[in-house]
This record gives C-alpha cells, structure tokens and sequence, in this order.
C-alpha cells in the first residue's frame, strides 16, 4: 500500500514535470556557441541541424512543420543580428527556466471548465517571428520574442504567465471549433476575432486573479467610448489590419485594441449573468466557425 502511494506520487510528480518542456530554449544556445565558432555556412547549418532541430521537442517539431521553417533560417537570422540575439541571450534562459505553477493554473482551469483540454507547454526560440502559437496538442512560447521586452523579475513571471493563461484559453477553443491552429478559422468577422482573443484576456485575468501591464488595455479603458463608436462601423467586415496584429504598422495608438473591445464585451457579458460559472464556460464555449458569438453579443448587452 505504502509503495503504491509512493509510486502515485512519483508518477504524477513526473507527469507534472513533462507538462513544460525547455530544453529547446539550452540546446539553442549551445548551437548558437558552435555557430560562433565558424564562418562556413554550410558548417553552420550543419550545426543548427545536429544540434538544435534535430534534438527538438515534439512541440518544436511541429512549429519547425507549421512555419516551414528552414536551418537556413536560423543561420542567416544569427550572422545578420548579433546584436539582437545577444540582447535577449539571458533573458530567454530566465523566461523557460523559470518556476512557473502550471498545476494550480490547470486545476483552477478545470474547476471553471470540467472540459478542460491540457497541452503541453514549450519554451522554443524561433527566428523572431512569433510570440506565442498553439496547436490542439502544445503551447509554444516563441521565447526570443517575449525577451525582446525588458522586464523585472516578477513582471517577467507574471507577463509569462499570462502569456500561458491566453494560450490555453485558445486550445479550447481550438477544440470546440475543430481546428489546429489560427490560420484554419476562415469566414471570421473582426468582432468575432476580438472576441476570441478578448476572452482569452477575460479568463486568464479570472485564472491569475490579474492581468500584466498591456498597452491595449491601458489606451482601451481611458479611450473606451471613442473606440467603440470605430469599431461598431468595422465589426461585421472581414479586415481586421486596423485593429489587431497590427503590431508593426500601428504608429500612433497601440496595436491590437480589438482584444481590448472583446475582452470588455465578455466583462459585460460576465458582469450581467446571474449564474457566474455558466457564463465563464459560455465565454469558453463560442463555437466561433457556427457564428455563435453573433448571439453571443446581443446577450452581452455592451454599449450601443
Ligand atoms: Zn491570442
């Protein structure tokens, strides 16, 4: 009896570990180190081949498939930014080593939402082209990217954190609308793409009990009426350049406010429900591909 209950513990132990891999982010940098070592290109590639993408996470794998990304990629990205790359060098080794409490964030994710789909998380360095992905199976934290922002310690935590509350929110959803990956949702109109990423925002606040300091949601709260009176004429188009994703062309407001406008339609939503709990696993359960968040909406009661 004693020996199983020691065994229980140390399978779970184990399975708990496997849940955030981040050996992706260590072996980067010792091929990174061997790379320095040559100016042969085709050396080079040789050693980001052995050393990085062929010792790759399931989870790499599947970015390296998803991005076509090539060894020739990474090669050119490292000769062409020393710089850049050596900025965010130990950051990034903080940010996957980092005591994340990913246990306590699946269990208060299961109790709102006993459906609760559990991914595995990985840490990755790509080529600065992306911060965070999903597929129905893992999370990936584009590390190199979210390293670009200079942070404390703690902020850093947090920012991760609810980098990984946001993420996990999508796989549901990712779950419930049938897809692998973002680029699969088609026929979507910008308030259902707010939406989608708003109530990401919404549930990873309810899950941390906060939210990290976000541009959008700053500029959002002080600018609330003038951005809703622009975003009701846009909200059934197709275009969403002026309002998310736009994190390079936006210059004089901050990017991404439709997730601001979805995350304060959920509030609303939220705020107005009797029964607390069904309305969070509401907000889960848009099925966005049956244009439910249309009703969704309406029953949201938000500003006119
Ligand atoms: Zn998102």
């Amino acid at each position: 009896m004693k020996y199983s209950v020691i065994f229980l513990f140390l399978t779970t132990f184990v399975y708990a570990q496997k849940r955030v891999s981040n050996t992706d982010v260590s072996n980067f940098w010792k091929a990174y180190d061997l790379v320095q070592k040559s100016n042969d290109s085709l050396k080079q590639m040789e050693i980001i081949n052995t050393e990085y993408l062929e010792k790759a996470s399931p989870a790499l794998k599947t970015l390296i498939k998803m991005d076509t990304m090539k060894v020739s990629d990474y090669v050119r990205s490292i000769n062409k930014m020393p710089k850049r790359w050596n900025k965010v060098r130990e950051q990034t080794l903080k940010i996957a080593q980092q005591d994340y409490d990913i246990e306590k964030l699946y269990t208060s994710f299961k109790k709102i939402y006993p459906s609760f789909h559990s991914p595995q998380i990985s840490f990755v360095i790509g080529t600065f082209n992306r911060g965070g992905t999903t597929t129905r199976e893992f999370i990936l934290i584009g590390t190199e990217v979210v390293a670009l922002t200079s942070l404390s310690d703690s902020e850093l935590k947090l920012s991760t954190e609810y980098n990984i509350a946001h993420e996990l929110v999508h796989v549901q959803q990712d779950y419930i609308n049938g897809v692998n990956n973002e680029e699969e949702y088609h026929d979507l109109d910008l308030l259902g793409w707010a939406l989608m990423e708003g109530s990401c925002d919404f549930i990873a606040e309810k899950l941390l009990g906060k939210l990290p300091h976000i541009e959008y949601m700053d500029y959002g709260r002080q600018h609330e009426e003038q951005l809703w009176s622009e975003f009701k004429k846009d909200m059934y188009r197709y275009d969403t350049d002026q309002w998310m994703y736009n994190g390079s062309s936006s210059k004089d407001k901050p990017a991404d406010l439709a997730y601001f406008i979805g995350y304060t339609i959920c509030k609303s939503y939220y705020d107005k429900a009797a029964d607390k709990k069904a309305a969070l696993k509401e907000i889960i359960n848009i099925n966005y591909s049956k244009k439910e968040h249309h009703t969704f909406f309406k029953k949201a009661g938000y500003m006119k």
